[in-house]
C-alpha cells in the first residue's frame, strides 16, 4: 500500500466514527462568526475577558502606530539581531507585575511547553504529570531524557504516593499541571500542590496558566495569583494569545532560570523572533490588564449561570470556570447536538477523542466576558436536556 492509499484509508476510518477534522471557514464580526452562510454567536473563541472584539482598544493602539515605528517583523531569531527594545519593556513589565526576578517571552504557549522541560531535564529528573495536561506540555515531555509518571486527574493522594516512593531517587521531581484544564474547565488546587512540593527538598512546580492568565485574581495574573502563590511555583507559564488577545507567551520565573533557557532552550534558539509590533501590542494590554475588573466578573457570573443550567438539565458539569463542557459521550451524537445548537444561533463546537478521552465526547462552551446576560438566557433557553440526547 502506498503511503497516499494509507492516509486515505486512516481519513475514512476517521469519517466513519465521527472524528474527522476540516480548517472551518470563518468569518468574525465582534462577538459574532459566518459560517456556511449562517451567523452564529461565538462561543468558542479563547478571546475570554472580550479584548479581541474591543475596536476601541485597537483603535487607540493603532494611532500610536507609524510608517517608522510599525515594525511587522524581528527578522531573526532572539539570540541574533531579533532582540527589539520592545522585549525588554514586556519582560520588565511581566516581572514587575508578578513581582518574579525575572520573565521570559516565547512565541507562542507551544513554542514554551515544547522547550522548557526539555531544556531542564536530564536521565535524573522524573516528572510527575496530571494526566489531563495539554497536549503541547506532552510533546514537551516525550522530547526530554526525563522519566516521565502520570498521575490521575488531580488526584493529589497518588501524587503523594509518587513523591514519597520516588523522591530519593531522582535528582529531582518536577510537578506539572494546568491551572485551569482545557477541556474541562476545573482547577488544580495550587495551594496543595504547592504543600506537597515543600514537603521535599528537590520537587519543583510547573503551572500551566493557558486559561488562567487575565481571567482569574485580583490583576488578571491568573490562579496562582488568586491563591497567593506566585513565589512557590518554579515555572509559571501562561499564554497571550488567549485572554489577553495577542499572541506569544511567558515564563515568570529566577533570573538563573532565565538565563539558562536563553542558552539551552531550542523553542527560543531556533525560532525567528516575534514581530516587535505584536509585543508592543501585548505590552499595551498588559498594562491596562489590572482594570479589566468588571470583565473578570462578569465572565463569572454568566459562567455560573451556564453551569446551573447545565446541572440542572441533567449533565455532570466539572467545571469551576468559564469553560464549560456539555458532555455526551458518543462523537457522531456531540456532532449532532453541535449542528443543532449551531442551527439556533451559537457556534458551539464538539470536542473528540484524541483531544478528549474516548466515550467523553462533548460540547465545549467557551465564554467571554463580551457576551451578555441576554444572550446566555436565550443559550440557557435551547439547552436540550440529558434526557433529550438519551433518545437521540
Ligand atoms: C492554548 C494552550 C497552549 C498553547 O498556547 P498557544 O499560545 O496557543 O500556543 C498551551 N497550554 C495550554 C493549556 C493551552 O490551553
Amino acid at each position: 500500500m502506498s503511503m497516499y492509499e494509507r492516509m486515505q484509508q486512516e481519513l475514512q476510518l476517521l469519517e466513519s466514527t465521527g472524528n474527522l477534522r476540516s480548517l472551518p471557514q470563518i468569518e468574525h464580526h465582534g462577538t459574532e462568526v459566518v459560517v456556511k452562510g449562517e451567523r452564529m454567536l461565538n462561543l468558542s473563541s479563547n478571546d475570554y475577558l472580550g479584548l479581541a472584539c474591543r475596536e476601541d482598544l485597537r483603535t487607540e493602539f493603532v494611532a500610536t502606530l507609524t510608517g517608522e515605528n510599525f515594525q511587522p517583523t524581528s527578522s531573526s531569531s532572539r539570540l541574533l539581531t531579533g532582540n527589539y527594545s520592545a522585549y525588554d519593556r514586556l519582560e520588565k513589565q511581566m516581572s514587575d507585575l508578578f513581582g518574579t526576578e525575572s520573565a521570559l517571552i516565547f512565541n507562542s504557549g507551544y513554542h514554551a511547553n515544547m522547550g522548557i522541560l526539555p531544556a531542564v531535564c536530564n536521565a535524573q529528573t522524573l516528572i510527575l504529570a496530571d494526566k489531563l495536561v495539554h497536549a503541547s506540555i506532552i510533546d514537551g515531555i516525550r522530547l526530554t531524557s526525563a522519566k516521565c509518571i502520570r498521575f490521575r486527574h488531580n488526584h493529589y493522594e497518588q501524587l503523594a504516593r509518587l513523591l514519597e516512593e520516588h523522591h530519593t531517587a531522582y535528582e529531582e521531581i518536577i510537578i506539572v499541571t494546568e491551572s485551569i484544564f482545557s477541556m474541562d474547565g476545573d482547577k488544580a488546587d495550587l495551594k496543595e500542590l504547592v504543600r506537597l512540593k515543600k514537603l521535599y527538598p528537590n520537587v519543583l512546580l510547573y503551572v500551566d496558566e493557558a486559561h488562567a492568565f487575565g481571567v482569574c485574581g485580583e490583576k488578571g495574573l491568573g490562579l496562582a495569583e488568586e491563591e497567593n502563590c506566585i513565589d512557590d511555583i518554579d515555572f509559571l507559564v501562561g499564554t497571550f494569545g488567549k485572554a489577553l488577545a495577542s499572541a506569544g507567551a511567558y515564563i515568570v520565573c529566577k533570573k538563573v532560570l532565565r538565563e539558562y533557557l536563553v542558552n539551552k532552550m531550542r523553542t527560543l534558539i531556533f525560532t525567528t523572533a516575534l514581530p516587535p509590533v505584536c509585543l508592543s501590542w501585548s505590552s499595551f494590554l498588559l498594562e491596562r490588564l489590572p482594570s479589566f475588573k468588571a470583565e473578570r466578573n462578569h465572565l463569572k457570573l454568566i459562567s455560573q449561570m451556564l453551569k446551573e443550567s447545565l446541572i440542572a438539565n441533567g449533565y455532570t458539569c466539572p467545571s469551576d470556570s468559564h469553560i464549560l463542557p456539555m458532555i455526551i459521550g458518543e462523537s457522531s451524537k456531540a456532532i449532532q447536538v453541535a449542528k443543532s445548537i449551531q442551527r439556533k444561533g451559537f457556534y458551539a463546537l464538539p470536542v473528540r477523542p484524541p483531544t478528549v478521552p474516548e466515550g467523553t465526547s462533548r460540547i465545549r462552551f467557551s465564554l467571554s466576558a463580551a457576551l451578555t446576560i441576554a444572550e446566555i438566557e436565550r443559550l440557557i433557553s435551547i439547552i436540550p436536556s440529558q434526557t433529550e440526547i438519551d433518545s437521540i
